[in-house]
């Protein structure tokens, strides 16, 4: 399957005749091409899941769901290095991040098997005496679609819930990032699924990704992806009401209260907005410090930054790797030019790095005013602001004073004022003296334009369901309504 790298109906095939480059952001070597799918083939695919959907025993058939999920699991744990390798020469992100993503995936299958296995359905006497079922069934085709940050552990964030639910899955990697998730398919490929529950079109946002969102037998979408393309799909999936989940960007707040741990607090701020190049939906990229450990944080925190040790992402010593790709450092270097522009001061980094490869120093910026581009839109990069603060008011409202919601991180060793100040955080997710770990049995997603609907937990897999009320009458007798 050399050059075919499209999967519909359990079969690969050669997309169309253009090549993409898929390029190794540490050294913008090109790893391998692929052909994408083309607009015939994604509807092809499409009417496979539909088919698979209507004339297979897979969405009536839990406990092969449950062997699937297990079978999957079992295979890419066993393949952990292959794909953290994979993962890490296609996204530049350092090699022991993969590992990690390689075993929350794995962990990310395993409990919705779980939570398939120990699902009850809900049954109740109801006060006429009649009884009502309420069952979760499967929505049918949903579209998945992924940016390339995290290409192999959103892919399974989705894929797991959605073959767990019973539905049938055309899945879009993006067309930076499709490596892992090739590989993932020869996987499934492998267990030998009915065709057409799980297929595979790679290409960009035009003609695949809108072909997926306009296209009437798509009855799901699940996006991960830009604010702006989140909008887009929203608009174009009203008019028929297709089912809809959508996991935007995010410029994430990290508050750092006066009684704050402050060596912990720094540590922590590194890791909240340095992880995978700054190139998470969550990071924290705004840092709002009490005006007391204002001084000493910024020193310390530089101290940090000075030490990261940022280079070839397969190095183990690697803390950080080079950007996804040429374009996108530009972007991250114009939000650079424009802070400037804007008054705030450069502390440090915001400069190429190497001679090859797209490695950019991390950026602090202070001297800040809320109403500043860097502080209002997400850059999605190793940039940081740091702003100070003087009470619990002022922080929340700056904290809240941005169209994001996706998260935010507190910092203090009073957990009680911790809980309250998190109350009136708007956002989806809050960790309080930690940052980052997403817990595969809790829900996660965005308040205001970070997001419509909630992954992982319980609500992931409710996502992937439409609800039916069942009401049965044993003895069918009128009720004596007509005279
Ligand atoms: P993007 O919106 O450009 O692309 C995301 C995916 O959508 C890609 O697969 C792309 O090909 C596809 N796409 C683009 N246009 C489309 C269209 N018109 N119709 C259908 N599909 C289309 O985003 P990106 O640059 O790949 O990723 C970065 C963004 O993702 C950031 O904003 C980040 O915050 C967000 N993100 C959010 C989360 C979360 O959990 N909330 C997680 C990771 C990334």
């Amino acid at each position: 399957m050399s050059n075919h790298h499209v999967y519909i109906n359990g079969t690969w095939h050669k997309g169309n005749e253009e090549k993409r480059s898929i390029i190794n952001p540490s050294n913008e070597q090109v790893i391998t091409e692929i052909n994408d799918a083309s607009l015939q083939q994604t509807r092809e695919a499409i009417e496979a899941a539909r088919h698979a959907f209507q004339y297979t025993n897979w969405p009536a058939d839990p406990s092969y769901r449950i062997s699937v999920l297990r079978q999957l699991a079992d295979l890419l744990e066993k393949d952990t290095e292959k794909f953290a390798y994979i993962e890490t020469i296609n996204t530049g992100k350092p090699i022991r991040e993969s590992r990690l993503d390689v075993s929350d995936s794995v962990q990310c299958l395993r409990y919705y098997a779980n939570f398939l296995e120990q699902r009850t359905m809900t049954e109740k006497k109801m006060a006429d005496g009649t009884t009502s079922k309420i069952i979760a069934e499967p929505i049918g085709v949903c579209a998945l679609i992924v940016p390339w940050n995290f290409p192999l552990l959103l892919g399974i964030w989705k894929i797991a819930p959605a073959l767990a639910a019973g539905n049938t899955i055309v899945f879009k990697p993006s067309e930076l990032t499709p490596l892992s998730l090739l590989e993932l398919t020869k996987l499934i490929d492998s267990i030998g699924l009915p065709p057409g529950v799980f297929n595979l079109v790679p290409g960009g946002g035009s003609p695949v990704g809108e072909t997926l969102v306009t296209h009437p037998h798509v009855e799901k979408i699940s996006f991960t992806g830009g604010t702006k393309t989140g909008r887009w799909i929203y608009e174009q999936c009203a008019s028929s009401f297709k089912r809809i989940s959508l996991e935007l960007g995010g410029k994430s707040p990290l508050l750092v209260f006066e009684d704050a741990d402050l060596d912990n607090a720094v540590e922590w701020a590194m890791f909240a907005s340095f992880l995978n190049q700054g190139e998470v939906c969550v990071a924290a990229s705004r840092i709002l410090v009490h005006e007391h450990l204002y001084d000493s944080f910024i020193d310390k925190l530089i101290k940090r930054l000075d030490s990261l040790r940022i280079g070839d992402p397969l190095d183990e010593k690697t803390e950080m790797g080079p950007l996804i790709s040429s374009s996108h450092l530009e972007k991250v270097e114009t939000y650079i030019q424009l802070g400037l522009q804007e008054g705030a001061v450069l502390l440090r980094g915001g400069e190429r790095i190497k001679e090859q490869g797209y490695y950019l120093s991390p950026a602090v910026f202070v001297n800040i005013h809320q109403d500043m581009r860097i502080v209002q839109e997400e850059i999605f990069g190793p940039v940081i602001t740091v702003q100070r603060f003087n009470n619990d008011k002022e922080v929340i409202e700056l904290a809240n004073d941005t169209i994001y919601g996706l998260a935010a991180g507190i910092f203090s060793r009073d957990l009680e004022r911790a809980e309250q100040i998190a109350r009136k955080l708007r956002a989806g997710t809050i960790w309080i003296n930690s940052y980052h770990t997403p817990y595969v049995d809790a829900p996660w997603g965005g308040f205001k334009q970070s997001g419509i609907g909630r992954e992982l937990g319980p609500q992931g897999f409710t996502a992937f369901t439409e609800t039916k009320h069942v009401n049965i009458s044993e003895n069918g007798k009128p009720l004596g309504w007509y005279q």
